[in-house]
């Protein structure tokens, strides 16, 4: 694994916002100022390939990173601000729905948060 590859790992990992990549390249520039934005792009693709963060995705928003310990978000439908939220687990009444079983899902609920609610 490159220093930037391990590097990016942990802050992702131990961030509790959402950080796009543009968050993790303001992080990684202030410790290796050699740092270009392709390459904080490349090592956070890859460490998705890897399965080793999530990335949440959301229609007409920049891509963000995210740990792997399973949740469930709160996603603001005007700013696209992520809370996260942890949902009752619903494997066994998809499962029941499905007839197969389910390895994993991704729930995201969409909200109006009180900061837009106030605007
Ligand atoms: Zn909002
Ligand atoms: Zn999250």
């Amino acid at each position: 694994m490159t220093k930037y590859r391990k590097r990016i790992y942990e802050i992702i990992n131990t961030s509790c916002s959402h950080l796009n990549a543009y968050d993790v390249y303001e992080i990684i520039k202030k410790e290796m100022p050699d740092v270009v934005l392709a390459t904080i792009y490349n090592n956070l693709n890859a460490l998705v390939d890897e399965h080793m963060i999530n990335k949440i995705s959301i229609p007409g928003k920049i891509d963000h990173y995210d740990k792997l310990v399973k949740h469930d978000h709160l996603i603001c439908s005007r700013c696209g601000k992520l809370i996260d939220f942890k949902f009752e687990d619903l494997t066994k009444n998809l499962e029941s729905q499905a007839h197969v079983s389910i390895v994993g899902y991704d729930l995201k609920a969409f909200i109006i948060c009180d900061e837009c609610k106030n605007k």
